[in-house]
C-alpha cells in the first residue's frame, strides 16, 4: 500500500505537517518546575461542582508554581453545544476567583496556542492523521453502525471484549482501490489508529500519575476512532494533540478518564508527543442514610455552582472548603495559620485523595462560619448587598443604612470566642432580620419558668432601663428584678434547690430577649440595644407587655 499516496486522496487540501504545527507552537519558555494546566469543559451551559474542584487544582498547580492555566473549550461533541456556555463557565469559575491566564475568553482568544475551541482546530487535527496515515499509523474505516452492532453481537456471544481490532478490524487492510471506490461511491467513514497493541496478549503499561502514583494497565488494543465521519476528532485524539501543542504539563481530570488512558498512551506514544503528568482526581461523592453515592445533577442541586451563587455563599468560603476536601492537611494548616489567606497554603497533589472525596455540606457551613469571622463587616457588607440585588430585592432597601448593618455585621465577633452564625447571605439575611421593625416578630414561646411573670419581668425591666447602663449595671438590674421576682441569682443555685425558686435569672432575662429579639438565641442584648437604640428597644418592650 502507497500510504502517502492514501494520505493525499483522504486529506487533499491539508498541506501543513506536524514540524510546522511544532514551529508555530514551541516550548513555552517558563521557569523550570513551572507548571501549564487546562480546564477542558464542554460547554453545554452547566457548570458543576466537579469542574470546579478540577478547576481548583489547575489553577493551584499553575499559579503556585509561576505556570499558565488556560482555558480550552472542548466543544468536539457539536449536539451538546449551548448558546452562551463559554461565558457561563467563565463567569461561574470568576466568582470562585478562578482566573485564567490563557485560552477562551469572552473577548475571544487569549494567548499564542491557539485557537483554543477544539471546533476551530480541524486542519491542525486532520495535519497529525494525514501524517499518522503516511506513516501507516492511521487508516479510513467505513463499517456502518449496523456493521458494529453486528461485530459486537458475534463478540459478546463469544465471550470476547467488543470492538473493533486485530481480526475484527475489517477496514484494516483495504487495498488503495478498495478505499478510493468506497470513498467515489459516497460512503461515509472515520479515521480509525492502526493499534499496535496486541489483543492476545495485551502488555502491561504503567503511568505515574501524580495523585495515585503508579497505575498498571493492559496496553490498548483497539483501532478506536481518531476522526469522527465529519472531520472532527474524538475527545482521545484532541486530548493529545492539544495538550502537546498546548504544551501543558499537568493533566487534571476525573476519574472516569482513568479507563482510556491506555489508549492516550498509545496515541502519544503514536504520535511521538511526551506523555503529559496525569493527574485523576476523585470522584465526588455524597453520604445518604450511611451509603456513599456519586453526586447527582438530578437529585443534588449543590452539584451545580449556581447552588452556591443563589444560596449566597462567600467564595472564599467555598474555596476554603474545597482545599479541606482536596487535601488532608489543609484543616491542620489552617488551625496553626488561622490569618493567613488560602493562597499560601502549600498545595500538593500527593495531598489528595484516591479513593472518592466526600461533599458534605454541613462540612461546607462549619468552613463558612469559620470563613466569614475572618472576613471583614466592611466585605461582608459588600458581598451581602450585591447578592441581595440580585437574589433578595426585597431587603436591599434594610440593607441601606451602611452604619447600621456594619454594627449589626461586628457584633460579637471579635473577641476570643467570635461568634460564628453565619453561613451565607441569604441565611445571613434572615438571621439579622429582627434589626429591621417590619421584619420582627416574636418566633419563639416564652420559657416556661417564667412565662407566668413576664408582665411583671417586662414592667421591671422598663421601670427600671436606662439605655446609658453599662453592661454590668445593666446585668445587675436583671438580677435584682429576677431575686424580686423569686428566681435564683444564679443558674446553679437552682439546679441545687429547684423547689426554693420558679427558675434562674437565665429564664427571666430570655424573657426579655424574646421582647426585643424576638428569640431566645442572640448576640448579647445589651449590645443589641446599644445598636437598636432606646426608642425602639423600649418599644418592643412595651409591644410584648
Ligand atoms: N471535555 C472533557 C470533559 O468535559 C475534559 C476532560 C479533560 O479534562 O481532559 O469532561
Amino acid at each position: 500500500m502507497d500510504n502517502n499516496k492514501l494520505a493525499e486522496m483522504l486529506f487533499p487540501n491539508i498541506d501543513t505537517t506536524p514540524d510546522d504545527m511544532e514551529k508555530r507552537f514551541p516550548e513555552r519558555s517558563l521557569e523550570e518546575g513551572a507548571m501549564v494546566t487546562r480546564l477542558g469543559p464542554s460547554p453545554t451551559g452547566f457548570m458543576h461542582l466537579g469542574n470546579l474542584y478540577g478547576a481548583f487544582v489547575d489553577e493551584r498547580l499553575a499559579h503556585r508554581s509561576g505556570g499558565i492555566f488556560y482555558l480550552r473549550i472542548e466543544d468536539t461533541d457539536d449536539k451538546r453545544y449551548v448558546e452562551g456556555a463559554v461565558e457561563t463557565i467563565i463567569d461561574s469559575l470568576k466568582f470562585f476567583d478562578i482566573k485564567f491566564d490563557e485560552g477562551a475568553s469572552k473577548d475571544g482568544d487569549i494567548g499564542e496556542y491557539g485557537p483554543y475551541s477544539q471546533s476551530q482546530r480541524k486542519e491542525i487535527y486532520q495535519t497529525y492523521v494525514k501524517e499518522l496515515v503516511r506513516k501507516g499509523l492511521a487508516y479510513p474505516c467505513f463499517l456502518g453502525e449496523e456493521e458494529i452492532s453486528e461485530i459486537r453481537a458475534n463478540q459478546e456471544a463469544e465471550k470476547l471484549t467488543p470492538g473493533i481490532y486485530g481480526e475484527y478490524a475489517a477496514c484494516r487492510n483495504l487495498s488503495l482501490d478498495e478505499i478510493e471506490e468506497n470513498i467515489k461511491a459516497g460512503k461515509a467513514y472515520v479515521m480509525r489508529l492502526r493499534s499496535g497493541g496486541n489483543p492476545a496478549e495485551p502488555k502491561e503499561i504503567c503511568v505515574a500519575d501524580a495523585i495515585r502514583g503508579e497505575v498498571k494497565m493492559p496496553e490498548n488494543y483497539q483501532d478506536v476512532v481518531i476522526l469522527k465521519a465529519n472531520g472532527i476528532p474524538t475527545y482521545h485524539f484532541a486530548h493529545a494533540v492539544d495538550d502537546h501543542l498546548m504544551r501543558t504539563t499537568h493533566v487534571v481530570r476525573g476519574e472516569e478518564w482513568l479507563s482510556s488512558l491506555p489508549i492516550h498512551v498509545e496515541l502519544f506514544e503514536k504520535l511521538g508527543f511526551a506523555l503529559p503528568i496525569y493527574c485523576h482526581t476523585a470522584v465526588l461523592m455524597k453520604s445518604e442514610n450511611g451509603n456513599k453515592r456519586k453526586l447527582s445533577k438530578r437529585k443534588d442541586p449543590e452539584l451545580s455552582l449556581d447552588y452556591y451563587k443563589e444560596m449566597g455563599y462567600h467564595p472564599q468560603a467555598v474555596r476554603e472548603y474545597l482545599l479541606t476536601l482536596l487535601n488532608s492537611n489543609f484543616e491542620e494548616w489552617r488551625k496553626e495559620n488561622p490569618e493567613v489567606p488560602a493562597e499560601d497554603f502549600p498545595f500538593s497533589v500527593d495531598k489528595m485523595s484516591t479513593s472518592g472525596a466526600l461533599f458534605d455540606l454541613n462540612k461546607l457551613n462549619d468552613v463558612s462560619k469559620d470563613t466569614l469571622v475572618r472576613i471583614s463587616a466592611e466585605d461582608l457588607y459588600t458581598f451581602m448587598t450585591e447578592w441581595a440585588e440580585k437574589y433578595r430585592p426585597d431587603a436591599v432597601e434594610d440593607l441601606s443604612d451602611k452604619e447600621y448593618i456594619l454594627k449589626i455585621l461586628d457584633l460579637g465577633r471579635s473577641g476570643n470566642k467570635p461568634r460564628k452564625d453565619f453561613v451565607n447571605a441569604g441565611q445571613m439575611i434572615d438571621f439579622i432580620s429582627y434589626f429591621f421593625d417590619d421584619k420582627f416578630t416574636i418566633e419563639e414561646d416564652l420559657p416556661a419558668e417564667a412565662a407566668a411573670d413576664a408582665k411583671e419581668i417586662l414592667s421591671a425591666y422598663l421601670r427600671s432601663y436606662d439605655h446609658y447602663d453599662d453592661q454590668e449595671a445593666w446585668f445587675n438590674k436583671i438580677r435584682d428584678i429576677a431575686v424580686n421576682l423569686g428566681y435564683a441569682a444564679k443558674p446553679k443555685d437552682y439546679k441545687k434547690n429547684p423547689d426554693d425558686y420558679k427558675g434562674h435569672v437565665g429564664h427571666v432575662s430570655t424573657v426579655i430577649r424574646i421582647a426585643i429579639v424576638g428569640r431566645s438565641q442572640s448576640p448579647d442584648i445589651w449590645e443589641i440595644q446599644q445598636i437598636l437604640g432606646e426608642e425602639r428597644t423600649i418599644a418592643r418592650v412595651k409591644a410584648l407587655i
